[in-house]
């Protein structure tokens, strides 16, 4: 083995001077150097992309090539590249989203966006399909659309509207991605699929805090939410942070869920927010045959919560095997199956909101 020449502050004064093209940054402040390894006049630099397959990839690498073939004493270099964790991307973004300043004006009071969160007193009722479908719906009326999957235990917008992906960074702005003409930023876009995240608990605030001032949602009319279930920290962050929001609840018809949708409306109403109204999910089947409505989760619940809470029923959506494969292909009923009772059913929610919001 040769004796060391090149001096390592040089190497790492170099690799300073390197910058993600895209990030306008230093890779050493973005910790994406992993490791250097100088042997004689031969240095070994092994990378860690921010994504797989970047395609500024060779950009960096020459850059390195470069900067380091300068340093005096260096003959040949070698640059290996491997890729972040989903923990270490999330940890990058904050730190280089750490300014105070909003990517776009949603948390404004006077912003134009229509904020629709998404809310329900327990999972399983629809609030995702909800979500979505009322989300394509409005999109394909020509609204400008976003839709912000703040379920984070469970984000299942991603899946519902058939993406992958990871969104860009760009001048310490987060890219949302697009589907359906909207624009869609969901924690799933952030950790590798099946793979179970423990967040801890600052991470996750930071997260949400992140999708609300750092995501650059251009120009929305609506944005719409899909909040966590139930009335957790998480819930009660986003409305509060957010003063146009008006909280849409989702229901089915049975009376256990009823009650817990109460108590979320009930929260939202503590934290001054307004109520745009009720959506009873899994309202009636219709019989494929005779065409006749069965209410097999019984009926009331909607209106019980509407009555509760002052505010008024704004759809019912019937209980439809497409609705269930629209959501597990990643194709919305209201889009592509638009002579479904279901997609009908949300195209009427869609005008009565559009009325409304
Ligand atoms: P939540 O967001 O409240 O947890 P989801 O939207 O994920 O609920 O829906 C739960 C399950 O029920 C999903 O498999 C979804 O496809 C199905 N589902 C939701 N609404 C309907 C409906 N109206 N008809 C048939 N299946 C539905």
């Amino acid at each position: 083995m040769s004796e060391t020449i090149v001096s390592r502050e040089a190497v790492m004064t170099a690799l300073r001077g390197v910058k993600d093209p895209e990030l306008d940054r230093s890779i050493m402040d973005l910790n994406m150097v992993r490791d250097v390894e100088i042997e004689g006049s031969h240095v070994h630099i092994v990378i860690a992309l921010t994504v797989k397959g970047c395609p500024l990839r060779v950009k960096i690498k020459d850059d390195i090539k470069q900067k380091i073939s300068e340093v005096p004493g260096v003959e040949s270099v070698k640059v290996e590249m491997t890729v972040m964790t989903d923990e270490e991307r999330m940890q990058m973004i904050y730190r280089n989203a750490g300014e105070k300043e909003a990517k776009s004006n949603i948390l404004n009071r006077d912003s134009k966006t229509k904020i629709i969160a998404v809310s329900s007193g327990k999972g399983g009722v629809g609030k995702s399909t909800v979500s979505v479908n009322l989300a394509v719906g409005l999109s394909m009326k020509g609204y400008q659309v976003g839709v912000m999957d703040a379920d984070i235990y469970g984000f299942s917008v991603p899946k519902m509207l058939g993406m992958e992906g990871r969104p860009t960074v760009f001048n310490k702005a987060i890219v949302p991605l697009k589907a359906y003409g909207m624009q869609v930023m969901s924690m799933g876009f952030l950790v590798e699929e099946d793979t179970p995240v423990v967040w801890r608990g600052t991470m996750l605030t930071g997260a949400i805090n992140q999708f609300l001032r750092d995501v650059l949602w251009a120009d929305l009319d609506y944005l719409v939410i899909d909040l966590p279930p139930g009335t957790g920290d998480i819930a009660l962050s986003i409305i509060n942070r957010l003063p146009n929001s008006k909280i849409l609840l989702v229901t089915t018809p049975q009376e256990t869920a009823a009650s817990v949708a109460i108590r979320a409306g009930h929260l939202a109403l503590n934290a001054e927010q307004e109520i745009l109204g009720v959506v009873e999910n899994m309202s009636y089947f219709l019989c494929p045959t005779c065409g006749d409505k069965s209410h097999i989760f019984g009926t009331g619940g909607a209106e019980k919560i509407a009555t509760e809470l002052n505010t008024k029923v704004l759809g019912r959506i019937p209980i439809e095997p497409a609705v269930g494969t629209g959501g597990d292909t990643g194709k919305p009923v209201v889009y592509h199956n638009e002579e479904s009772a279901s997609a009908a059913a949300f195209r009427e929610l869609v005008d009565t909101i559009v009325s409304q919001a």
